[in-house]
């Protein structure tokens, strides 16, 4: 699956905290944060929770737990291929942390 990631939503925070905690308390699979980062191929550690959407799918936006490098600059905008176990928590609060 393929994944796209805007800026200008980083410093949009929630009451967990972060998006990291958030991801880690309404991610679909209920997984612990993971070692790395959720980019196809990619061994740099997990870092944030990073704000995406599927490319194939509706305007809805996901948590993932991204490395600094792929919720940065250079890929802004981009399509990422995430691995296929990726875990999404919704980042819509009135449906998590704030229903
Ligand atoms: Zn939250
Ligand atoms: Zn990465």
């Amino acid at each position: 699956m393929k994944v796209h990631n805007i800026n200008g939503t980083s410093d949009n925070k929630c009451k967990c905290g972060s998006w990291k905690a958030h991801w880690e308390k309404f991610n679909e699979r209920k997984n612990t944060w993971p070692k790395y980062c959720a980019a196809y191929g990619c061994l740099e550690s997990a870092t944030v929770g990073a704000h995406v959407q599927k490319d194939s799918g509706t305007d809805k936006w996901f948590i993932i737990p991204f490395c600094n490098k792929h919720n940065g600059r250079e890929f802004q905008g981009k399509s990422i291929e995430v691995s296929a176990g990726t875990s999404f928590a919704p980042a819509n609060r009135e449906e998590t942390c704030e229903k």
